[in-house]
């Protein structure tokens, strides 16, 4: 007889952990306890050693779904008569801390109960369990236990007590256990009108979509606008309310049959929209696919996913069979934060954006939008926007690190906080670009530094001097005297990738950085860069050859001041035939030319995304963008698969230049070859131009080094295929991203793990 103790670390509160431990336990007559701490699950068992192997056996090989285990430690102990298996009460130790569970998608299980006539919580719509229901967004602080989140409000019944008391119901220590008499319930409001309560609630607002209305519907983390996606009378007016010229809307089906009706779902894509995180897939569209334009114009994609609450459940089920695709857009405007509460401003703000508002009274304390993901050619996530199912699951650093915050970038904003071996990168913020996302954006790193326990001994931030995150840590900086320091925006784009690949070291990588905006070491903007990196420093041994960008912002909404910029300043004439020239105005036209002769209001830019946006405006594909992207999809969008042909690019010392290729296409497109053609000739062109770049650093380090790939540019997917292929075809080890996104979501992190390295030096 012997004893062992187990301390387990990672995802193990909130996932049904300790039920698992004691009903293994109990399987192989062991005595001992089990408990939560604030850093992690503590186990103590007593019993033959046969026993203790097997359970050891089934604690590795077989946790449940959703707890990821990030370190097992154990040691004997002497053997203890215990009289039974024990769950102890959490224990609470202030400066201990611990991972928390995103929000998981509603189970087999539960769905089957709600659709169950003789079931308790039939079409009870708050209906989940220990595998199932929303976690991150409803804690306020840690240990996960009841009245550390906002269901804290609703005691529990006498029936859902005894489920959450028995150690061997589904619903054991399940937080946001509830039912029908003791849980939330739905309320619809109609303009001016009073509340409808509960199951007539739920009717009224799917009556409202069937006769083609807006819905305002509260969810996970936040409000959605739904409407019949068949519907176009009604697509046109949320456009109209939305501010949102040509931005695809995310769509829910009823299920995957009903995805594939419009859509391909390969194996990987199905197993994508069924997982816990349920997040929105971007699917290819099939031939004649009856979904309207106006839902994603000029997409050749469809963004899907399928209902991952029980209220999704229902609402479909109540829809169908005449309703079985809704567009689910964030409720907001533009590019403002989700609307996620229940007060008075966010009752206003959704009866000018909706007709009718879906709600209930579990409060949303964390607002998180739905993610979005892709698989890629290689049977590999991708990920787009991180946030409701991911965040906040820290990434595993492979050493201890100092206690950072990391501001991030100013588009597509993430932060990162460190601790332990842990980066919490967190959920999506958005684009800093006005007043409510910075308000967000500061009240969540609150938030994060409550539920993780940090206090930051370090503040890293991006090198732009007018990026708001650089604000906000410059002036954190000032009021608590903690060091700041500043990191390039490529350089951390690298770093990430690194970091994620458990390689950001002292050994050397090759980094090809491309993306639409990053400040760099000289005053200018990057964003064509191949880099040569470790843990300790960066230089900048490739570029773009610089190209004027006139007004900055006006000319990324549109490409074809991108397109005659790039023109000129690589000695080409406008000549009227040209598409950007024949899309300017007279007047701007002679603006821009005296803009351009004087260099005023013009920033240099070596930019591989507004390169993509040029060319796109040069083959008449987009001339302006509704949203950042948009031009260079659009490119993508119409290559020939077909065509293997290219435009070599010449590298003249440390400078890509881009003479020789504009000239290509211009003779191209004089002598009327097809633009689908022109598009796949310069992707080609991108992709060897990657390939002569590796090779040359490979040859100078005479080593063969990882290359990494991050940045926006690389969710075009002919050029991360086609670069990754041939870069493995010539023996290159490629890193990529898994966990975060290849855009500047995941410049945070990159951030985070360089300031931790020079912390370290620092002492
Ligand atoms: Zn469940
Ligand atoms: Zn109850």
């Amino acid at each position: 007889m012997l004893g062992r103790h187990y301390q387990i670390t990672g995802i193990v509160q909130g996932v049904g952990f300790r039920p698992f431990v004691y009903q293994t336990a109990i399987k192989y007559h062991l005595k001992g306890d089990v408990c939560n701490s604030a850093n992690g699950v503590i186990i103590n068992v007593f019993g033959p050693q046969g026993s203790i192997d097997s359970f050891h056996e089934i604690l590795q090989t077989a946790p449940p779904p959703r707890a990821r285990i990030d370190h097992l430690s154990f040691f004997e102990v002497p053997f203890q008569n215990e009289k039974e298996f024990r769950i102890l009460p959490s224990q609470n130790i202030e400066t201990d801390f611990l991972p928390v569970s995103p929000d998981i998608c509603i189970c087999e299980a539960c769905r089957n109960e709600i659709l169950d006539f003789n079931n308790r919580r039939f079409h009870y719509p708050f209906t989940n369990c220990t595998n199932c229901g929303p976690r991150f967004s409803i804690i306020e602080r840690i240990p996960y236990d009841r009245p550390n989140t906002s269901m804290k409000r609703f005691p529990m019944c006498s029936s859902c007590t005894v489920e959450y008391e028995n150690p061997l119901d589904r619903r054991f220590h399940a937080q946001p256990v509830a039912c029908r008499d003791c849980g939330p319930q739905l309320t619809y409001f109609r303009n001016g009108s009073d509340g409808i309560f509960g199951d007539h609630a739920l009717i009224a607002a799917t009556e409202s979509i069937k006769d083609g209305e807006i819905m305002a519907i509260k969810g996970i983390g936040g409000f959605h606008l739904a409407c019949d996606a068949m519907n176009e009378t009604a697509l046109k007016r949320l456009r109209g309310i939305k501010h949102r010229s040509n931005k695809p809307f995310a769509l829910m089906a009823k299920d995957i049959p009903t995805i594939q009706k419009y859509c391909m779902v390969n194996p990987d894509e199905r197993a994508l929209l069924q997982s816990a995180a349920a997040p929105i897939v971007l699917l290819k569209k099939k031939v004649g696919c009856i979904i309207p334009e106006s839902v994603a114009p000029t997409q050749n994609e469809l963004g899907f996913m399928i209902p991952y609450t029980p209220l999704h459940i229902l609402l479909f089920e109540m829809l169908s069979p005449e309703i079985e695709v809704l567009v689910m857009t964030s409720a907001n405007y533009s590019e403002e934060p989700i609307v996620f509460g229940d007060s008075e401003k966010d009752r206003t703000i959704l009866a000018q954006l909706s007709d009718g508002i879906l709600t209930h009274n579990r409060q949303i304390v964390t607002r998180i939008d739905d993610s979005v993901t892709r698989i890629d050619q290689d049977h590999q996530r991708i990920m787009i926007r991180r946030a409701r199912g991911y965040a906040p699951d820290p990434i595993l650093v492979q050493r201890q690190m100092n206690q950072i915050l990391a501001a991030g970038p100013e588009l597509k904003n993430t932060f990162c906080l460190t601790r332990g071996n842990y980066a919490f990168i967190s959920h999506h913020i958005g684009d800093m670009e006005n007043a409510e996302t910075f308000q967000a954006y500061q009240e969540e790193i609150a938030h994060y530094k409550t539920i993780f326990r940090v206090t930051p001994e370090v503040i890293a931030c991006d090198l732009h001097p007018n990026y708001l995150s650089t604000i906000y840590a410059e002036k954190l900086s000032e009021e608590t005297g903690l060091p700041l320091i500043r990191i390039q925006h490529h350089y951390a784009h690298i770093a990430s990738v690194l970091a994620e690949n458990h390689r950001f070291n002292a050994e050397s990588a090759i980094g090809l950085a491309f993306d639409g905006t990053g400040y760099g070491t000289d005053g200018f903007i990057w964003g064509g860069e191949a880099l040569l990196c470790n843990n300790a420093s960066f230089e900048r041994v490739y570029h773009l050859d610089n190209f004027p960008l006139p007004g900055g912002d006006t000319a990324i909404r549109k490409p074809y001041r991108q397109a005659l910029a790039l023109l000129y300043a690589n000695g080409f004439s406008w000549e009227d035939s040209l598409f950007p020239v024949s899309s300017i105005p007279d007047r701007e036209k002679e603006l821009l030319k005296t803009q351009l002769d004087h260099h005023l209001n013009c920033v240099d830019t070596s930019s591989m995304g507004r390169l993509f946006d040029a060319i796109s405006s040069l083959l008449g594909i987009c001339q302006e963008a509704s949203y950042e992207g948009q031009a260079a999809i659009e490119l993508e969008n119409v290559a020939d698969p077909d065509c293997t042909e290219y435009y070599p690019f010449e590298i003249l010392e440390d400078k890509i230049l881009l003479k020789s290729v504009i000239g290509n296409i211009l003779d191209d497109l004089r002598q009327g070859i097809p633009k689908s053609v022109i598009s796949a000739k310069f992707h080609h062109g991108v992709i060897q131009l990657c390939l002569e770049i590796c090779v040359r650093i490979r040859e100078a380090v005479n080593l063969n080094i990882p290359t990494v790939l991050s940045g926006g540019v690389w969710q075009n997917q002919i050029l991360l295929g086609g670069v990754r292929d041939l870069l493995e075809k010539n023996s290159f080890n490629v890193l990529l991203p898994r966990q975060l996104p290849y855009n500047d979501g995941c410049v945070s992190f990159g951030q985070a793990v360089i300031a931790n390295e020079i912390k370290d030096r620092m002492r």
